[in-house]
């Protein structure tokens, strides 16, 4: 898979993606991720990306002509299967979306800044509008971090343990059940005692029965969807 960052601020990307998980799936040559500096497409020696508004108002806002100009630079190399935009009034974000995602070969991700993008963007260049929460944040950089995240480590291999991502919250409509580690007994607080019982089924029927628990605690509604 090969991910493709359109940003005005690249350097917001450089940890999440230097780390861990996502740095390995890179290492492995299980995910490309590259981050486009949208300066480098700007039109003039300013370096500019950003104008004021039409209309006026507060807040400056993406211009079109080095966003189209990106993107197009980058489907002249490959076809993509989308073009999203990190956006508040995009689709709620969750498992199922990143499943679908994380199948897919080629996508482009456009991070918003200051006011957002020129509506003409959104309506030619964009195939998907994603929001990972309704809250409002400054950028659309760490947005893409966490779908990117979501997304690339349910790519098979990402993960040393291939069955870790699918015991994970929300794969099979449950959220996970509860999980401890040594030691044994810590103050006086008790590991429960099937996790140490060694019966493979038992552990399994308690589990399952946690996450169900949980499940009609924390997501009311989720079981059964
Ligand atoms: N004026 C806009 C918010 C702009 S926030 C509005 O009210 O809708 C600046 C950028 O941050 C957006 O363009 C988007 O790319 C990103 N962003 C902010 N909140 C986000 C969220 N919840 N999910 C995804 N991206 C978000």
């Amino acid at each position: 898979m090969r991910i493709d960052i359109i940003t005005c601020l690249p350097k917001l990307l450089e940890s999440p993606f230097g780390d861990s998980i996502l740095k390995r799936a890179q290492n492995k040559g299980l995910v490309e991720i590259k981050v486009h500096d949208l300066r480098d497409f700007a039109k003039n020696r300013q370096k500019q990306v950003d104008d004021y508004a039409y209309g006026g108002g507060a807040g400056m806002v993406l211009m079109i002509e080095p966003i189209a100009d990106c993107i197009e630079h980058l489907k002249s190399g490959r076809t993509y299967d989308e073009v999203i935009y990190m956006s508040p009034d995009g689709e709620l974000l969750n498992q199922s979306l990143a499943n679908e995602l994380s199948l897919r070969k080629n996508i482009i991700i456009l991070c918003g800044h200051y006011k957002g993008v020129d509506e003409r963007v959104r309506q030619h260049y964009i195939t998907r509008e994603i929001s990972i929460g309704d809250y409002v944040l400054s950028g659309g950089e760490l947005a893409a971090a966490v779908l990117s995240d979501a997304v690339i480590r349910l790519i098979p291999g990402v993960l040393s343990d291939e069955t870790s991502a699918l015991t994970d919250s929300f794969q099979d409509g449950l959220v996970a059940p509860p999980v401890y580690t040594r030691p044994a007994e810590f103050r006086g607080m008790k590991v429960p005692d099937v996790l140490l019982s060694g019966h493979e089924k038992k552990i399994e029927a308690w589990r399952f029965e946690q996450a169900v628990k949980r499940t009609k605690q924390r997501r009311p509604g989720a079981i059964g969807e």
